[in-house]
């Protein structure tokens, strides 16, 4: 008859189990589950001498759904964290490779003596392997002629919203003739 339910009313209530529904209730999760396991295996091996057991299965509840939660939060937290890291990163190199892009030309004009308007073969300018490309998953858009003054060699096209833009634009005027005379002012 030990393992037969109690006729009568259990004697003493499990601390245990209230505790775990207290704890449980203010989302004090660890405890919550742990005393409500505790709690739930006294009560069982009380035979009947300790109740209980709809309180602390109450806590173990409340315990575990704060622990989704929590669990839940993390990851979504992880997540939105992760994308915006990913973001920025292809921003910078994205503005990298630009800059590198833009220095290479740049030399290249200034060798070359080109001047605005002059056609400009970004295969015969750039050094291989340079990387021409947006690692957001686009070409770089490259000037086929030189630029004026303040115009930049090149653009990405995700330059609006994606803040791929740089404020890297040409500083050389290729058209400015003191490259051949020299200005005569003291
Ligand atoms: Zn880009």
């Amino acid at each position: 008859m030990q393992d037969a339910p109690p006729a009568t009313p259990a004697k003493t209530t499990s601390g245990l189990a209230i505790a775990s529904l207290v704890t449980g209730l203010t989302c004090v999760w660890p405890a919550a589950i742990i005393c409500g396991h505790i709690a739930l295996s006294k009560i069982k091996k009380s035979s009947g001498q300790i109740g209980g057991a709809g309180m602390a299965i109450a806590g173990l509840i409340l315990g575990y759904l704060s622990l989704a939660l929590i669990a839940l939060w993390v990851i979504t937290i992880v997540t939105v964290g992760a994308g915006a890291w990913k973001k920025g990163s292809e921003r910078a190199q994205c503005i990298m490779n630009q800059q590198v892009i833009s220095a290479q030309l740049e030399a290249y004009c200034l060798d070359k003596n080109l001047k605005p308007g002059d056609p400009l073969e970004a295969d015969e300018a750039l050094e291989s392997g340079t990387n021409t490309s947006c690692p957001s998953g686009a070409q770089l858009v490259i000037t086929p002629v030189v630029p004026e003054q303040g115009q930049p060699f090149v653009s990405c096209p995700f330059e609006d919203g994606s803040g791929h833009s740089h404020s890297l634009t040409t500083e050389y005027d290729f058209g400015d003739s003191s490259v051949d005379m020299p200005a005569t002012e003291e």
